[in-house]
């Protein structure tokens, strides 16, 4: 049985790889020296993976920004708009594609599946693809002349590749695949003579909902490699899932099958019992969870792998991670600052190769401490108060089977809450302004104690107090307070409940250089006292505009933490929406009547297949009603989310029953207002008006254009309007010209109604 890994985190640990980056970027370090930093990122990953004893080390999946934008560029798919004339592509041009330049907008930036990574999206349409470079080759070369290393390159497969491109519509795709295949293949044959033995190609698209037909298209590929380097040993390779269509996935010609045994567990296991596994392949067994954080139960696995092993002969069996890591952090090495009992429980990337390594050996030689002291550890994390707060699971498993709703249909309150007396077009901004420098310091010399808590309460009042001077003057409808006391929504509820615990160093990549440190959900999640009231009722108390009260909800904490896994998500979720109901019970307590508990993430928990999509929105909306049915009708509960993609999701939205939502639409008016069209959408909503992420003020003009087209879908007293998200990483003036424009705007469509 041998050990294998998908992939490594890129970010090393302390973040070198992002800092030569900003570096590089900032013109801090030339381009030789980071070349050089790189190459020493690189080539330690590689040398800490040999050290840990795993057999079959992944080469070519490091990158200077992301491994979709990579692929792209040694195809040659740069678009026109970067002026690159062919040949090695620069280092300038790459950066051009992945971050924008003065000359060209950047590529499109997406989700990679169901992931917090984000990968760049090639575009196709402008030219014919050429090979500029063979990157895998390069890796493997590498490894092989520094370390001695035999690695497995790794490459992304073709339809993968060609599924999550864009630039051409479904009937060049065939075309796209002749002149895409022979590529591959060259990069395969280069590999075949160096003397590759195994190459890993990804295929993850083949957990989602792909048809009958589009199997037939990538048998059709496969069998031509396989024509082209019948010698070379393919790992066509999935993750995230279960396969689709797994008897077709495992007779592809190709020598070796990768399946995830984690999150793909039910379904991959069924057919594997079911249908057997071919007995001329290898099959990579995914048994170590890529996308969490959490110590495996090292003898849960030992079953799973016997299992897996009595269908399967061991010699044909390689246990490997369910994906790459890297989408987990790289050591728990440095945690010194969490509780033993926690951090005694967490495998990030490099406990986890251990964890691997030492799965496959005392599998077969029969070794019994390593299973019998993760058990013990995770016993006693199972076993603390942490974990065995009785009162919140009851509570929170009483919702698996009961649903809630507010106690007047959205009809009955709309008529009670015109008592608010808003005008018609009511304008209000997200939540957040200007997180100044000024603010961070202030924040950051709290933490360190060169500012005590009264004199840093004092500051946030001073901030509260300009921003709602700036909101009179200008002339919104519905202030807020301006969130200048939190740096991240998630963190700050995280660390003001129960059950959450902190990393130093849990740096996950999201895009580019920015990561991202999730918060732990390692316990019962607990109220412990108000979180939002101090601020909400100061700036409530200066003015009499409604100010929105402002909290993070339960799903969108939920998809931003690592998430215990001996509960069931939804077990999770309720318990977080339990916590967060009685801060909104506080909030209206304490006379704040307008509450927005904001879902930015609610979509991006859908799971990869479209059959489970009911489920996970089926608990995913109560949780939202958990936070908030409780208010009395006048009380106008408010969501807000980011980006579009709001055809499907409409009736997901309607189901919330928040009174008002605002939406990020901006760069796609066009298709949200006629997925908002005939009727389809009663209660309240704000359509991002203008585009924030950008420093630019957007003329009156423009919003007012924005705003009239709004109205051919929506109703005038449905029609909020507002910014398309928080405007914490915007400056001042710019935000102050851009909201003056926008209410100006407003007054004038007004005037017309
Ligand atoms: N209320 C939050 C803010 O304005 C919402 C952020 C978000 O949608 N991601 O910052
Ligand atoms: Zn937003």
């Amino acid at each position: 049985m041998k050990s294998s890994n998908l992939g490594y985190p890129r970010i090393g640990e302390n973040r070198e790889w992002k800092k030569a980056l900003e570096g590089y970027w900032a013109g801090k370090i030339t381009e030789p020296e980071f070349l050089v930093q790189m190459e020493q990122i690189r080539l330690s990953h590689l040398q800490k993976q040999k050290d840990a004893g795993i057999d079959l080390i992944p080469v070519g999946d490091f990158t200077f920004y992301d491994h979709m934008l990579d692929l792209a560029m040694m195809f040659g798919f740069v678009p026109k708009r970067y002026e690159y004339e062919g040949g090695a592509v620069p280092l300038s041009t790459y950066f051009a594609m992945a971050r924008g330049s003065d000359r060209a907008v950047a590529c499109e930036m997406t989700k990679w599946f169901n992931t917090n990574y984000h990968y760049i999206v090639p575009e196709l349409g402008d030219r014919k693809p050429t090979l500029t470079e063979n990157k895998p080759l390069q890796a493997y070369r590498e490894a092989k002349e520094k370390l001695g290393i035999d690695g497995k390159p790794v490459i992304v497969g073709p339809y993968t590749f060609l599924k999550l491109s864009k630039g051409f519509g479904p009937k060049e795709l065939p075309a796209l695949i002749l002149q895409i295949v022979p590529l591959y293949i060259q990069v395969l044959q280069e590999l075949t003579a160096e003397g590759v033995q195994w190459v890993q190609i990804d295929e993850p698209i083949l957990v989602t909902s792909v048809t009958k037909d589009e199997m037939r298209t990538v048998l059709y590929i496969y069998k031509q490699l396989n024509e082209a380097v019948p010698k070379l040993r393919i790992m066509l390779q999935t993750y995230f899932d279960a396969v689709e269509h797994y008897e077709d996935v495992v007779n592809l010609p190709v020598a070796g099958v990768g399946l995830d045994f984690v999150h793909g567990l039910e379904g991959n296991l069924q057919a594997v019992k079911e249908h057997g596994f071919p007995t001329d392949k290898v099959l990579g067994a995914g048994v170590i969870d890529g996308r969490n954080i959490w110590r495996s139960d090292l003898s849960v696995k030992r079953e799973l792998v016997e299992t897996l092993k009595s269908i399967v002969p061991k010699e044909s069996l390689w246990l490997q991670p369910s994906s790459s890591l890297l989408h987990v952090p790289v050591t728990v090495r440095y945690e010194n600052e969490l509780n033993p009992t926690v951090k005694e429980v967490l495998a990030f990337a490099d406990e986890k190769i251990v964890e691997i390594v030492s799965l496959a050996e005392n599998v077969v030689n029969g070794g019994e401490e390593p299973f019998a002291q993760s058990k013990t550890a995770l016993a006693r994390l199972n076993q603390s108060a942490d974990r065995n707060r009785k009162e919140i699971q009851e509570a929170a498993a009483a919702f698996i089977s009961q649903d809630v709703q507010r106690s007047s249909s959205f009809e009955q309150r709309q008529e009670i809450q015109k008592a608010w007396n808003l005008p018609p077009l009511p304008t209000t901004t997200i939540g957040s302004f200007p997180q100044t420098l000024e603010v961070r310091q202030a924040r950051r010399k709290w933490r360190q104690g060169e500012l005590t808590t009264e004199e840093y309460d004092q500051f946030i009042q001073k901030e509260i107090r300009k921003w709602i001077e700036i909101q009179e003057d200008i002339g919104l409808d519905v202030f807020v307070h301006g969130e200048f006391e939190r740096t991240d929504m998630v963190e700050f509820f995280g660390e003001k409940l129960g059950g959450f615990a902190f990393t130093k160093n849990g740096w996950v990549q999201s895009y580019g250089s920015r990561c991202v440190k999730p918060p732990v959900i390692y316990g019962d999640v607990q109220f412990l006292q108000p979180m939002t009231v101090k601020e909400s009722v100061f700036a409530q108390s200066l003015t009499n505009k409604p100010v929105k009260g402002m909290i993070t909800g339960p799903v969108t904490i939920l998809n931003w933490s690592f998430v215990r896994d001996d509960l069931p998500r939804s077990h999770v979720a309720f318990q977080i929406a339990l916590a967060l109901r009685n801060e909104v019970e506080a909030l209206e307590t304490a006379g704040i009547k307008m509450i927005q508990v904001d879902e930015p993430a609610l979509r991006e928990g859908l799971p990869m297949k479209k059959s489970a999509w009911d489920d996970y929105l089926q608990w995913a909306i109560k949780a939202f009603r958990v936070t908030t049915y409780s208010v009395a009708d006048m009380t106008q509960i408010h969501t807000h989310m980011c980006y579009c993609e709001f055809h499907d999701f409409i009736g997901a939205i309607d189901q919330l029953d928040a009174d008002v939502i605002s939406i990020e639409t901006s760069r796609s008016h066009g298709e949200l207002v006629s997925a908002f069209h005939h009727n389809a959408y009663h209660k309240g909503i704000g359509l991002g008006v203008y585009d924030i992420h950008s420093p630019r003020v957007p003329s009156c003009e423009e919003i007012k254009e924005v705003i009239e087209h709004g109205l051919k879908a929506l109703e005038k007293d449905q029609f909020w309007i507002n910014p398309d998200c928080g405007l914490k990483t915007r400056g001042m003036k710019e935000t102050v010209r851009s909201l003056a424009n926008m209410v100006t705007a407003t007054h004038i469509v007004r005037e017309r109604l």
